[in-house]
């Protein structure tokens, strides 16, 4: 990987490999979110998709993750682009795509895959599983409309 390559790329010069070290491993858009059918207003809950796996705080099943969750939007330069609006404010990808820095607790800056969730920034630990939680109580865990 090019030193710092997030200040010098756009999201579509990336390697795969670039592509890939970008997540900052925080989970946050593995939340479910849900859309008012009114006002099409996207809120995050603190609910996180069956396939989240709690202990790691990333994909359980990340190259099934499309044959298993079918509504689990695979991010690329375009959809970064196109859905920026309802994804995490701190995402990396969005940052580089908005021209901005990574934030000094990404693990790229750090070289520490934790400095992620020592920053308080993940969520591990800091939600509840699908699993756990029945459909039509899903309204009640909405907790903003960005995170
Ligand atoms: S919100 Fe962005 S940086 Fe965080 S896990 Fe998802 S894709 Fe990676
Ligand atoms: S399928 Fe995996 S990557 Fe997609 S939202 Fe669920 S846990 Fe996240």
């Amino acid at each position: 990987m090019e030193p710092e390559f997030w200040r010098k790329k756009t999201l579509e010069q990336l390697s795969h490999e670039e592509w890939e070290a970008l997540c900052d491993g925080c989970g946050k858009c593995c939340l479910l979110k849900l859309e008012d059918c009114d006002t099409n207003k996207v809120s995050y809950t603190n609910v996180a998709c069956r396939l989240f796996d709690p202990e790691t705080c990333r994909c359980g099943s990340y190259d099934l993750r499309f044959q298993l969750v079918p509504q689990c939007v695979q991010l690329t330069p375009e959809t970064v682009r196109r859905e920026k609006e309802w994804m995490p404010r701190t995402c990396a990808y969005r940052l580089v795509a908005e021209g901005y820095d990574l934030y000094p607790w990404h693990p790229l800056r750090t070289g520490d895959a934790n400095s992620v969730h020592e920053a308080g920034v993940s969520i591990l630990n800091q939600c509840e599983l699908e699993f756990d939680v029945p459909e039509d109580e899903l309204e009640d865990h909405i907790v903003a409309e960005t995170i």
